[in-house]
């Protein structure tokens, strides 16, 4: 039973349950870390709930780029 493979479909499960993408924010100014959910057409998030400064800068898309195809799969023969 792979492990991986396990960890992906609670992933994926999650996606289910939550079609809007989340994204991670950081900001600059005072170092604060959050996600946020935000559908497609959102605008992104340029002040920080923190310290109120713009300098928030989108960190990644938290959507796996893996759902997409197989390759998750493929990774657990090839880590040998
Ligand atoms: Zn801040």
């Amino acid at each position: 039973m792979p492990k991986r493979g396990f960890h992906r479909a609670r992933i994926i499960d999650t996606l289910w349950r939550n079609p809007l993408p989340t994204y991670h924010y950081r900001c600059k100014n005072c170092g604060y870390d959050f996600t946020e959910q935000q559908s497609f057409t959102d605008d992104p998030i340029t002040v920080c709930p923190k310290c109120s400064q713009e300098q928030v800068h989108k960190v990644y898309s938290a959507v796996p780029i893996e759902f997409k195809g197989h390759g998750f799969y493929r990774t657990d023969k090839s880590s040998k």
